[in-house]
């Protein structure tokens, strides 16, 4: 049987781009430099519910800044826009994620993708829930995965141990009354959500969950709000990249988070999810690999959200169909 036109650019990509031996692991989280560097997945998740996959597309890794958006997404169903608007910003914030930097009049974080403003959203989160709050997130993002999510142990721990940086966010958060005194059980509740353990697979359904109005396409759950969604989509296409955001846009085009692990995932509204994995960073914390095989498939297919023609939505409509 011929292979399917997406099978086939995946694979080519994976070939092309595993040669690419750029980048550094992240060990500043000690567990994270145990990731094998050779690692690389591509997966793709479409709207009618189909997955495409290539590599190492099976290989389970912590989600780290991925889980952003989707704590960021239930904080606004939760407590509105109005709130959370109060406690974090939605500017690009032009540093690193792990900046000990608050927006300047405001005091908020800029954005939910930033350390800050995801430590100021799990404490949002805790607030509300309590203890419950772990259960509650992973059942939300075994949701929009498709399958039951679970926190690695060893990353958790050693993120908590060695934490000291988001334990001085926390506290300055705490100086500006962006949280609650409640610190360590916010913070802890950030640690295990950046432990959660997915694979490029997941993170392409989660993905294809926001692209289809926050319904996940292959078990037809509805997962997120659409007026959440919408703002989840919006900070992904303005913060998601970290300090690379601006030339993510211009090349790119499309919503998308990565995380320190090595995962990339983005978002075509409409159409589909995809989600790349490979350890090896560049300075700003992106996967190298992850990036190079973005910048290729959303050039290939016309997926950038300003393609002249505008032939990313209808060329991907012809061959989805096929
Ligand atoms: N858990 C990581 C941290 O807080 C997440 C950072 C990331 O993925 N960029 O440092």
């Amino acid at each position: 049987m011929q292979k399917h036109i997406l099978q086939e650019i995946i694979d080519s990509l994976h070939a092309q781009y595993l040669k690419n031996n750029d980048g550094e692991i992240a060990t500043y989280i000690p567990e994270l430099g145990k990731a094998n560097p050779a690692h690389f997945g591509i997966s793709l998740a479409t709207k009618d519910g189909r997955i495409f996959e290539t590599g190492d597309s099976d290989q389970l890794f912590t989600i780290q800044s991925i889980s952003k958006p989707f704590t960021y997404g239930m904080a606004l169903e939760v407590f509105g826009q109005e709130k959370v608007s109060q406690h974090v910003g939605v500017e690009p914030s032009g540093d690193a994620f792990n900046s000990i930097e608050l927006e300047s009049g405001t005091n908020r974080p800029f954005n939910p993708m930033v350390n800050a403003g995801a430590i100021t959203v799990s404490s949002l989160l805790y607030q509300h829930y309590g203890d419950e709050a772990l259960e509650v997130m992973l059942k939300r993002f075994s949701d929009a995965a498709g399958r039951e999510l679970s926190v690695d142990e060893a990353v958790y721990e050693s993120e908590a141990r060695t934490g000291h940086r988001n334990r001085a966010i926390a506290h300055l958060l705490l100086n500006f009354g962006m949280v609650d005194e409640n610190i360590e059980p916010a913070l802890d509740l950030y640690f295990k959500q950046c432990s959660i353990l997915v694979n490029c697979k997941d993170l392409a359904v989660m993905s294809a969950t926001l692209s289809n109005l926050g319904k996940n396409p292959v078990t037809s759950k509805e997962v997120y709000e659409i007026t959440c969604v919408r703002n989840m989509l919006s900070i992904m296409l303005t913060c998601g990249m970290y300090d690379y955001s601006g030339q993510w846009a211009y090349k790119v085009g499309i919503p998308a988070k990565s995380g320190v692990s090595g995962g990339v995932t983005a978002v075509v509204n409409r159409q589909l999810g995809l989600a790349c994995y490979s350890p090896k960073l560049d300075s700003r914390g992106n996967s190298c690999r992850g990036i190079d095989a973005c910048i290729s498939l959303t050039n290939e297919l016309g997926l950038h959200a300003f393609d002249c023609m505008n032939i990313g939505s209808s060329y991907l409509k012809v061959i989805l169909e096929e």
